[in-house]
């Protein structure tokens, strides 16, 4: 096995099985993992079928987006990506979607409040909307850099998608289901006339404090983050 194909494995598995579970669909979307050393990521090709990739065709970029690995040209969000990973040293995985629960929330503005104790603890505090910024731009990039930084670990980015993270690609494959629990749950009730309970703000900073603590063991090299 060469040097980077378990990661490059971490990220085929997962954009095919997120893809087998209705998170992504066509080519849209794309997903990546930080390698060891910190300073570069294993990200999906660009437009390209999940179905029909193999380890090779995943792409190996440093911050400054040169292609260490990789024929393909990358996904156009990789700055998004790179981005990412120097503003949050926790983060090993970035997993964007255009999941739909999440994404009809992107339309109509509405961040998610903390409605599920396993939201706080996986999540963060609520799920917050990104400023509209174009696709593939170093201005959606920028953005996105600057919002990260509240320890969130989900995002809706509005008329977009979903951007969520993890400690190790498992964890963020978890968080985009949850993340989508808790969109559906939300827009359900917000179809009803009733008003929206949220858990408890004691257990929502319990929870989130449980998160943060997480956090800190990953940027300190305590906590197992997946690879190989
Ligand atoms: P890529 O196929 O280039 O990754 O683009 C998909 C996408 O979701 C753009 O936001
Ligand atoms: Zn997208």
């Amino acid at each position: 096995m060469e040097t980077f194909d378990a990661y490059k494995k971490q990220v085929v598995d997962t954009a095919q099985s997120l893809t087998r579970k209705g998170y992504l669909m066509a080519t849209g979307g794309n997903l990546s993992v930080r390698l060891p050393g910190g300073n570069a990521f294993a990200i999906t090709p660009s437009n390209f079928d999940y179905f029909k990739m193999t380890l090779q065709d995943v792409c190996v970029l440093d911050f400054n987006l040169n292609v260490l690995e990789g024929a393909l040209k990358p996904s156009v969000e990789s700055a998004m990506h790179a981005a990412i990973y120097q503003a949050r040293a926790d983060v090993n995985a970035v997993v964007h979607t255009h999941q739909v629960y999440a994404s009809a929330l992107a339309l109509i503005n509405s961040p998610i409040p903390t409605l599920f104790d396993e939201q706080a603890r996986f999540l963060g505090r609520a799920v917050d909307i990104i400023p509209y910024a174009p696709s593939g731009t170093n201005f959606l990039a920028k953005t996105i850099a600057k919002h990260v930084k509240n320890h969130n670990n989900a995002f809706i980015m509005k008329n977009h998608g979903a951007l969520i993270f993890g400690h190790d690609m498992e964890r963020a494959e978890h968080n985009v289901e949850i993340l989508e629990k808790s969109s559906l749950a939300y827009l359900l009730a917000l179809c009803s006339d009733k008003p929206i309970s949220k858990i408890p703000l004691a257990v929502r900073e319990i929870a989130f404090a449980k998160l943060r603590k997480d956090q800190k063991k990953v940027e300190q090299g305590i906590m197992e983050t997946g690879g190989e």
